[in-house]
């Protein structure tokens, strides 16, 4: 069943197959009508995405971003929604992890070599495309070259976080991320708690991120069981953190993947979303008819 709402998903600006218009028109034709893109670390996919977005009387877009966060023996993904992604020096901040993340692969590659497994760094760029460089274009590279078989396979064998070829990022904490996505008034979102990898899990840590700021935490998501999502909507009511959620869809395959519509994304807290921002003055930060109610 098709859903209006998908706050997560990711374009050719990171790592996703699409391009911010192919994901737009796939997210209309799958009865989405309001959508954030948030592609990992970067913002320049959102000035195609608010054109595309434009052709579409019904369809709103929220600006979005995902970042990046570490934390003991973890990583942390935060969403941000209704950034002012114009913002100079945030653009200057994100330009830096890119620099980052590009030094960083480089690194994988090498390990990949090491490890006979190589693949070139002009496949690796050429997969990354105009945007953000991630493991997942490493892996694309994997599967080219022949080494695997899908993108879960290099994941598994080499890129995860306890994998060989894996080589850490440019550190920030979940709390710095926080202050970012305030810092260009947006909200933040932790995303998909449970993939967090630490094995004490995330419960610890959800009550000093919301205390840093948390304004949600992703309920809905590609494959989280009924039972997921009720206990994930407990500890958010408890937090008083608002439930969202998306499909996360890169288009890259696999048994999780999800298309953005997919993912039963119930509007009370959306509602709740917008009534936040239009009282923070930042809901006309987001193109489309629901944004101008
Ligand atoms: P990076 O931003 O370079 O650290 O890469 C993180 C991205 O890799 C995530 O957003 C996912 O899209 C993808 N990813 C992480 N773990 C896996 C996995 N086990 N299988 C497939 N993709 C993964
Ligand atoms: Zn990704
Ligand atoms: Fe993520
Ligand atoms: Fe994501």
């Amino acid at each position: 069943m098709a859903s209006r709402a998908d706050f997560h998903t990711h374009s050719t600006f990171s790592d996703g197959r699409l391009t911010p218009t192919g994901l737009i028109d796939l997210a209309h034709r799958n009865g989405v009508r309001i959508m954030s893109l948030t592609d990992h670390d970067i913002v320049d996919g959102l000035s195609e995405a608010f054109q595309a977005a434009a052709r579409y009387p019904d369809f709103t877009l929220v600006p979005g971003i995902e970042m990046s966060t570490d934390v003991e023996g973890g990583e942390v993904h935060i969403l941000g929604h209704f950034i002012d992604w114009q913002d100079d020096a945030f653009r200057e901040r994100l330009g830096e992890l890119q620099e980052s993340r590009l030094g960083r692969a480089r690194k994988m590659v090498d390990r990949l070599h090491e490890l006979g497994m190589p693949v070139t760094w002009e496949r690796v760029e050429f997969f990354a495309g105009e945007g953000a460089v991630g493991r997942p274009h490493i892996a694309l590279a994997l599967v080219e070259a022949g080494h695997v078989a899908t993108v879960n396979e290099a994941f598994d064998r080499f890129l995860s976080r306890t994998g060989p070829a894996y080589v850490e990022r440019d550190k920030l904490t979940p709390q710095q991320v926080i202050a970012i996505i305030a810092g260009v008034g947006g909200f933040a979102t932790l995303a998909h708690p449970r993939e967090f990898g630490a094995p004490q899990g995330f419960e610890p840590l959800l009550d000093e991120l919301a205390s840093a700021g948390l304004t949600g935490m992703e309920v809905y998501y590609q494959d989280y069981s009924p039972d997921d999502v009720a206990a994930l909507r407990r500890l958010a009511d408890r937090l008083g953190l608002i439930s969202l959620g998306g499909s996360d869809y890169h288009g890259l395959g696999g048994p999780r993947q999800r298309e953005p519509g997919d993912i039963p994304l119930i509007m009370e807290p959306v509602e709740r979303l917008l009534d936040l921002a239009k009282s923070r003055g930042v809901l006309g930060r987001a193109k489309g008819p629901a944004a101008l109610r």
